[in-house]
Order: C-alpha cells, then sequence, then structure tokens
C-alpha cells in the first residue's frame, strides 16, 4: 500500500507548498479582463529580474517542451544551419525539434555526464568563418544527467558569433543566478514545475530584440506557438488563448514565496540540498554520475550500481511515500536522480535518504547503514563553506 501522502523528490514536477496548491482554487477571472492584464504585467516584471532580462515574459499554456518548440518553430527554417549542444536527453529534444522544423542540425558532441566544453565550442564557432550558423542551442541544466552548463563560459566562447542562441533553462531557471541579457542570449525558456515550485501547466519564454527581428521573417509555420501573436496580446495583457488561469494563479504564489526568501538564498538552499545528497550517497559508496565541476544543484545523478535494480529501489522508496527518479533512455536502470527542488525540508531529506540507503541494503548492495543520513547531517551542518559547485 502506497503511503497517502508522498514527497516528489522528482527533477519535476516537485512538492508544491500548500499556498501554492490552495491559490489554484480561486475562483476564476476573465482572460481578457483588467485583472487579468494586471496579473500578467505584474508576473513578467517579477519574472525579469530572475532572468536577467529587461525583456518581456510571455506565458504558454503549455509544458516546458511547448516552450522549446515554440522558439524552434519561431526562428528555425528549413535548411537553416543549427549547432545543437545537447549533453543529455533534454539537448537532444530541442536538436530533434530542429530537425523536424527542417534545420540542417550539426551536433556538438560532449560525453555524457559533462558539460559542453567552452574551448570546443569556441573553436567550431572560430571555423565557421562564413557565418553559416544560424542558431545555436544550449542547455542550462540537463535534467538527464545531473549536469549544469556553465552559461557564462559559454556565452563568453559565443563572443560575437552572430547566430541566435535559444538556451533551454527549463531546470535551470531560478536555481542559479542567469543573466539573459549580458551573456546575449536571445530566446531563453523556462517552466512552472521545476525551480519555480508551482505546478506544471506553463512555459516561460522570453525573446531578445534580435529574435523578434528574425521571428518577423521566418517562414516556418505555426499557429498556437506563434510568438508573434503572443507578443501582441502581451501587449495588452492577455494571452492568444485561454490560458491555465489557476496554474498562474499559483505561479504568481509561488513567486510570491521565492521572492520572500530571496534569490541568493534559493540558490544556496538548492547548493546545500545538492551538496547534502552528494555527501549521503558517497558515504554509502555510490558515485555520483555526473563528473565535476559539472554538477546540478537542481538534480543530482547518481550510479546504479551493477548488482542493484534501481527499479525495485525506487518502488520500496515510493511506498514509503519518497518519489525519486530513475534514468531515462540508455540510462534507465543505470542511474538514480533525485530533484533538490520545491517545498521540501531539511529533515524530509534526511529522511528520504534513510529510506534510500535502506532501499538500496535491501539488494544486497553492503551499506554501513545510517551513514548517509549522518554525513548529509553534517554537510547541512557545515552550510555552504564546505561546497564546492
Ligand atoms: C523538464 C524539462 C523540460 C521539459 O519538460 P516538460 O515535461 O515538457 O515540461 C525540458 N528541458 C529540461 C532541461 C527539463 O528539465
Amino acid at each position: 500500500m502506497a503511503s497517502t501522502k508522498q514527497l516528489l523528490f522528482l527533477p519535476g514536477p516537485v512538492t508544491v507548498a500548500e499556498p501554492v496548491l490552495t491559490a489554484m482554487t480561486r475562483p476564476l477571472i476573465d482572460h481578457r479582463g483588467p485583472e487579468f492584464k494586471r496579473t500578467l504585467e505584474r508576473m513578467s516584471s517579477r519574472m525579469r529580474p530572475i532572468f536577467g532580462t529587461r525583456h518581456e515574459i510571455m506565458l504558454l499554456g503549455a509544458s516546458g517542451t511547448g516552450g522549446l518548440e515554440a522558439a524552434i518553430a519561431n526562428l528555425v527554417e528549413p535548411g537553416d544551419k543549427v549547432l545543437a549542444c545537447p549533453v543529455g536527453v533534454f539537448g537532444n529534444r530541442i536538436a530533434s525539434i530542429a530537425k523536424m522544423w527542417g534545420a540542417d542540425v550539426e551536433v556538438l558532441d560532449t560525453k555524457w555526464g559533462r558539460g559542453v566544453d567552452q574551448r570546443a565550442l569556441a573553436e567550431r564557432l572560430r571555423a565557421d568563418t562564413n557565418c553559416e550558423i544560424k542558431a545555436i542551442l544550449l542547455t542550462h541544466n540537463e535534467t538527464s544527467t545531473g549536469v549544469a552548463n556553465e552559461m557564462h563560459a559559454l556565452a563568453t566562447a559565443i563572443g560575437k558569433h552572430p547566430a541566435l542562441v535559444i538556451v533551454d533553462s527549463v531546470s535551470g531557471m531560478g536555481a542559479t543566478p542567469f543573466m539573459m541579457d549580458d551573456w546575449g542570449f536571445d530566446v531563453v525558456i523556462a517552466a512552472s514545475q521545476k525551480a519555480f515550485a508551482a505546478p506544471p501547466g506553463l512555459a516561460m519564454v522570453a525573446v531578445s530584440d534580435r529574435a523578434w527581428e528574425k521571428m518577423e521573417k521566418t517562414r516556418s509555420s505555426r499557429f498556437y506557438f506563434d510568438l508573434r501573436r503572443a507578443r501582441e496580446f502581451a501587449k495588452i495583457g492577455q494571452t492568444p488563448w485561454t490560458p491555465p488561469i489557476p496554474i498562474i494563479f499559483a505561479l504568481e504564489r509561488a513567486i510570491d514565496l521565492y521572492e520572500r526568501e530571496g534569490d541568493k538564498k534559493v540558490h544556496a538552499r538548492l547548493t546545500l540540498n545538492a551538496h547534502a545528497i552528494h555527501a549521503a550517497v558517497t558515504a554509502i559508496g555510490l558515485r555520483l554520475y555526473s563528473q565535476p565541476p559539472y554538477h546540478s544543484n537542481t538534480v543530482v545523478a547518481i550510479h546504479c550500481p551493477d548488482r542493484v535494480d534501481a527499479s525495485a529501489v525506487l518502488q520500496t522508496c515510493r511506498d514509503q511515500g519518497y518519489v525519486l527518479s530513475g534514468g531515462q533512455q540508455q540510462l534507465k536502470g543505470k542511474i538514480f536522480r533525485i530533484g533538490t527542488m520545491g517545498d521540501i525540508t531539511r529533515d524530509n531529506i534526511l529522511a528520504m535518504l534513510g529510506v534510500f540507503e535502506d532501499a538500496v541494503e535491501r539488494q544486497g548492495f553492503a551499506v554501513d547503514l545510517g551513514a548517509g543520513v549522518q554525513a548529509a547531517r553534517e554537510a547541512f551542518k557545515a552550510g555552504l563553506h564546505s561546497v564546492a559547485f
């Protein structure tokens, strides 16, 4: 029997705080009325500092993937040369979307578990003397491998190359400092259900002036995700299509909580959560899948030892109310993924780690029971001074 209350330690969706959930029960409002207009304008302006942009942030009624598709559909034309820099499943996803829109996609390969090498990217772009590459696809935080790219370094590597830079920051936005405008990024995509800790259903998309100019000329077909239309409506405080109003209420409440805690404290909390989980799993003899210095602070990816049945471990945890994640695609059965985001306390994390240790031990992996929890407790106590991310 599953417990009645489940805590999500997923890389999204995450455990949502009570006030955020309750916000969804508010009576609906007219999405063409004055209150909605004020709400939308407030939210766009409150999200700007999180994105590090002065541009409008549009809300799309979609999951993160809808935001990725919107970016591609509006900017990529058949035959455009696109440089994809995937470091895992989600990087491959946006590359596939670009292919589907007819782009000539070149892949800059990176070994999984690592982030994009700044020098390799700079070198590839230097070789593009005729500026044939029209767009560069980056993933801020690769959820499938627990990897965070060094976005500032990658921005430096791109330098003055004229390609438009499209960034999937779905699981990164809000979790680390981000400076879209200073770093010269053209389209940045986020979603409600990751570090913002709201329910799923909204994608957020910010677009640079350069990218708007290109969108006016792009011939690719699009309708629901026509960002020109989204922009026209944003100007009058509306969305082109009926938006998921309850999710908008929830997201605004989540932004209240985010602002009250403060961005720096949120970043530090997630980093310390990740660090404590690292300490715990290494103390019981497991290895991280991500390689330093690319550890993500929103999702921790851990090698599953050969003799251990990952799905059995996950089931045991789930039965006790702790929902963790496994690997995707070729990493299925090979790794565990533990999310650090959402409304979870240190005690929740310690309890989850105790259950996880136990579950791994039950699979016949020799564990000094309690060692993981103890290491995590010490990490929390030591705070961020000891963290080398
Ligand atoms: C979660 C996620 C997405 C989008 O997933 P949806 O299920 O469509 O919301 C895209 N990219 C990354 C990096 C993600 O973590």
